[in-house]
């Protein structure tokens, strides 16, 4: 994955935010208060604006900036943890110009990692935990079968939304979806949908 399929990525994830806005804020409206599409949109459209001018910086410079003004912008749990999530990400590819498979893996375990240590949640406390660990786990299986970067991202999609749907059954314990107890189970997590789009967008800057 090279510089110029990582901002595409970036890109790619703002288009499919601001064109599931609506989706993501219904399925926050079911369970939470109705504003992960509102609040995604705003930091996103902040990153897409900043693109341009990233064009010629290293890609961990990349990774840091769009956390920084997540952090900034988003606001909600999924600011800071999405801003957590990239600037790990960032950190695990320092100096690098392109990522190789096992970089894109550390890239994402880090991620992953983060976001566990920032929001304490588990496995099945459905959050956007419960796609992005299924994910990394895929991944590795990818890289120890010496997959291409393409090929193992084409299987994390696959994974990815099943995972997204195998949050709707699931009762949720962190986040204000576990405020409403038994009345959160029956709904796809918001957070868990707005990742699988996040993964969805980087296959696609693999394919362009
Ligand atoms: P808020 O809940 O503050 O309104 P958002 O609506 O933007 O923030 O984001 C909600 C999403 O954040 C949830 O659907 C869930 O996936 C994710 N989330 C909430 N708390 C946590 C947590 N502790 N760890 C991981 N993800 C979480
Ligand atoms: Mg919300």
């Amino acid at each position: 994955m090279n510089k110029s399929q990582v901002i595409q990525w970036l890109q790619n994830f703002a288009t499919e935010i601001e064109r599931n806005k609506e989706y993501l804020t219904e399925l926050d409206a079911a369970i939470g208060d109705a504003d992960h599409g509102i609040n995604m949109e705003r930091g996103f459209k902040k990153v897409a604006s900043q693109l341009s001018s990233l064009a010629d910086k290293d890609i961990s410079t990349i990774l840091k900036t769009v956390s920084m003004t997540l952090i900034s912008t988003v606001g909600g749990a999924s600011g800071p943890l999405y801003g957590t999530f990239f600037l790990r990400a960032s950190a695990a590819v320092t100096g690098k110009e392109k990522l190789a498979t096992e970089d894109l893996l550390k890239l994402l375990r880090l991620g992953l990692e983060g976001v566990i240590q920032r929001g304490k949640a588990q496995l099945g406390d459905k959050t956007m935990i419960d796609v992005l660990s299924p994910v990394v786990d895929n991944f590795q299986k990818s890289v120890d079968n010496n997959q291409t970067t393409l090929v193992a991202m084409q299987q994390v999609v696959i994974v990815a939304e099943q995972a997204m749907k195998d949050t709707i059954p699931m009762l949720a314990k962190k986040g204000r979806a576990s405020y409403l107890g038994d009345r959160s189970i029956g709904h796809q997590d918001p957070g868990a949908t707005s990742t699988y789009l996040m993964l969805k967008s980087l296959l696609a800057a693999l394919e362009s």
